[in-house]
């Protein structure tokens, strides 16, 4: 199956607007010229709308980092799937500093994951086991779980809306450490939990079709070690997105792997 590899950077809550502006000026000629490879900046919603301004036909997309699942109202606080819309074309939802620091759950996740699909959006799916989990052993139970819970729901008769899906594999232990997973561990994961899962969803031509990214701790040294391995669809890219050169040698690793 062939998958266009897609490289997101998630930028957390790092930039003001004036910083933002600036660092995509620097990165935007040397991303839009790289080929086979989707590219996405996550911002934080503040910058969107400026960035949406400087980004526009340069091929590059841009994404929000969290959602509300209701259309409008008394929410404060909160930014609707509609408002995002407007500005983006992809969403993270139940990133692991979300469920850690926000309580959001598999159940959560999984009606702004609908709400993402229902209105449009492309929603990358955060998984990943804690570091207690990875040692009990419990990796493939818990992103099985998060899966099948995450995505129920999902009209499998509407595969567009299925195959837009894309998920990321982020062990929370390799999140922001500088400890990332192996290249076949994650591929491992990928293969034969993931996969498998989404198989079970939506059955096996869509499961097939769908981009399943690592993220934690990527960087431009071990970039070529993830997007080599053939269940690896791209990357999550944290901190090393924050840094230009990184952010564009990780694109360019996963434009060489594209397949
Ligand atoms: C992330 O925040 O999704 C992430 C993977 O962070 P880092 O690359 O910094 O580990």
């Amino acid at each position: 199956m062939n998958r266009i590899p897609v490289v997101a950077g998630n930028w957390k809550m790092n930039k003001t607007v004036a910083e933002a502006r600036e660092l995509v000026s620097t990165i935007i000629s040397k991303l839009r010229e790289i080929p086979n490879v989707e590219k996405v900046l996550c911002p934080p919603f503040i910058a969107i709308p400026a960035l949406y301004e400087l980004l526009e036909n340069s091929g590059i997309g841009l994404g929000a980092q969290n959602l509300y699942w209701e259309e409008k109202g008394a929410f404060t606080g909160e930014i609707s799937p509609g408002m995002v819309k407007e500005f983006c074309k992809y969403v993270i939802i139940g990133h692991s500093e979300r469920r850690t620091y926000f309580g959001e759950t598999d159940e959560s996740v999984n009606r702004k994951v609908s709400a993402a699909i229902k209105i449009g959006l492309t929603p990358i799916v955060c998984v990943g086991e804690t570091l207690d989990q990875y040692e009990s052993g419990l990796t493939s139970e818990v992103v099985r779980r998060q899966i099948k819970v995450g995505l129920a729901g999902i009209d499998p008769v509407d595969p567009a809306s299925a195959r837009r899906i894309i998920v990321a594999y982020e062990p929370v232990w390799a999140i922001g450490t500088g400890k990332a997973s192996s290249g076949e561990n994650a591929n491992h994961v990928h293969g034969q939990v993931i996969r498998p899962a989404l198989s079970d969803l939506f059955g096996d031509d869509i499961a097939q079709s769908i981009r399943i990214q690592y993220g934690g701790s990527v960087t431009a040294s071990n970039a070529s070690e993830f997007f080599a391995q053939p269940e690896i669809d791209g990357a999550l890219v944290g901190g090393a997105s924050l840094k230009p050169d990184e952010f564009v040698a990780i694109t360019k690793a996963a434009a060489k792997s594209s397949r």
